[in-house]
């Protein structure tokens, strides 16, 4: 029997959003996506006719995670029921990729499960859902162009900084990474239409775009000149959009980082003096295990090349510890790796199997015990190196972008061109400009300064968009 299609579609949306900058993004995507139905967003999940759990298969037992999620929607769901209101629920990202119809073999309370190509179909499913009473699951890769048909970016709240996801999925394979088989083969979005989301974030008053990928700087999207645009190309057309101030990309490979890339950091003063660059282990045993494609001292090399463009990078990596086969001399070698580069900023994690992935099937694995022992020391390595960058930067003159106000009356708080929190006392006025603070101080997770003396506010002239 057909349901009645004027049965209505529930109206708050709450997203619940685990895992990196890219999911965040995508969340906010399904919530465009999903404005013309008529949903609103909201935090609180009670309230919630759909609720999506957004998730990241990265982390150690990831769908295990989502699953005890699950239990607690569950439970909301069930207190909504008994208060004769109804909630949709799906799972989306990454575990919803991998697992699929496991999730609703295993969760009842699932409705609808969509891979991270599909969201744009998210609008669809929910009508669908709504409509058949089958639960579904969107995990293909279709050819389609998610972003082509996702809705344009709405303008909402006032937003200073800015992500755009330009690159999607990956070819390198990783022996212990599982987004070649969650997110696909490496996938670029095209310059124009980059470029058309750029402007009309500048002309809302974004001032900072950050470019997202998980091979970002593989980037390489069919230009309009009919040629392979790069990153850099990409890059040095968004620096001619007047608003845009700032520009930053992640997550870069070692292995794509061509010349044009490293000499636009000495080129290209909207490109901001921060590379996030994962070195993963310092022993090349290991980094030939992991099929990382390059040894320790050819990303020494690299790191001094792209210094050389720009004396003053700051640098940040993602370290893994106890990867299956990894001696204490191994570990040696990524402790004086990161102590010879001296790091503004650090990712460390314990290795964890992933299902499916090469090294899960490794059998030389690192006892839990020695990889909690080596994780503790290399974060203390990674901290002391982090602080050290920020003294570093007291008794300078830093550009600081506002964003919004501090923690305290009368503050307001913005980030260091090398992506540092900085506290200062100012004019709310300042939120979405920059101007230049005097370091005065560094805390354990921030920086605090005062405005440059004689600094008087005047209203800056910037094109519209
Ligand atoms: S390059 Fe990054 S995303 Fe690609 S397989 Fe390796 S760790 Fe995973």
């Amino acid at each position: 029997m057909v349901q009645s299609p004027t049965k209505p579609l529930p109206k708050k949306l709450h997203i619940k959003t685990f895992g990196c900058q890219m999911n965040a993004y995508d969340s906010e995507r399904m919530a465009e996506a999903l404005q013309p139905a008529g949903f609103e967003l909201t935090d609180d999940q009670s309230d919630a006719d759909l609720v999506i759990l957004n998730t990241c298969h990265i982390r150690e037992k990831a769908a295990e995670k989502v699953y005890s999620e699950l239990g607690r929607v569950r439970l909301t769901k069930e207190a909504r029921k008994a208060r004769g209101r109804d909630t949709m629920v799906a799972v989306a990202g990454c575990v919803a990729q991998a697992e699929g119809e496991e999730i609703i073999a295993r969760a009842p309370v699932v409705d609808i499960v969509v891979g991270p190509q599909s969201l744009h179909r998210l609008a669809d499913l929910v009508a669908e859902r709504a409509s058949t009473g089958k639960r579904l699951v969107e995990t293909e890769f279709p050819a389609q162009d998610k972003f082509a048909a996702l809705p344009l970016r709405a303008t909402g709240k006032r937003q200073v900084s800015a992500f755009v996801t330009v690159q999607e999925g990956c070819d390198k394979f990783c022996t212990f990474c599982v987004v070649p088989y969650t997110r696909g083969a490496e996938y670029s979005r095209g310059p124009a239409e980059i470029v058309a989301e750029v402007e009309r974030l500048a002309a809302r008053g974004v001032r900072e775009i950050t470019l997202l990928g998980q091979n970002v700087n593989a980037y390489h999207g069919d230009g309009p000149d009919g040629g392979a645009w790069t990153l850099a190309g990409l890059l040095r057309r968004l620096a001619e959009i007047p608003a845009i101030e700032r520009l930053r990309f992640t997550t870069s490979h070692p292995r794509d980082m061509d010349e044009d890339l490293i000499a636009l950091f000495g080129d290209e003063k909207k490109l901001m003096p921060y590379l996030h660059l994962p070195f993963q282990a310092g022993s090349d045993r290991i980094l030939a295990a992991m099929n990382r494609k390059h040894t320790a001292e050819e990303y020494e090399a690299l790191i001094e090349r792209v210094r050389a463009a720009r004396p003053d990078l700051a640098l940040s990596t993602d370290i893994i510890v106890g990867f299956p086969g990894e001696t204490d001399a191994d570990f040696e070698e990524t402790l004086a790796l990161a102590r010879r580069v001296r790091f503004a900023q650090a990712f460390s994690f314990k290795y964890s199997a992933r299902p499916g992935t090469p090294a899960a099937s490794l059998e030389a694995q690192v006892p839990e015990a020695v990889k909690k022992e080596r994780l503790a020391m290399v974060q203390a390595l990674l901290e002391e190196s982090r602080h050290a960058f920020d003294r570093d930067t007291v008794g300078r003159r830093l550009a600081v972008l506002f964003e919004g106000k501090g923690r305290k009356p009368g503050q307001i708080a913005g980030r260091s061109p090398y992506l540092q929190a900085v506290h200062v006392e100012g004019p709310e006025l300042l939120i979405g400009h920059i101007a230049e603070v005097d370091i005065q101080a560094a805390g354990p997770n921030s920086l605090t300064g005062v405005m440059k003396s004689g600094f008087e506010w005047r209203e800056p002239v910037q094109a519209a968009g």
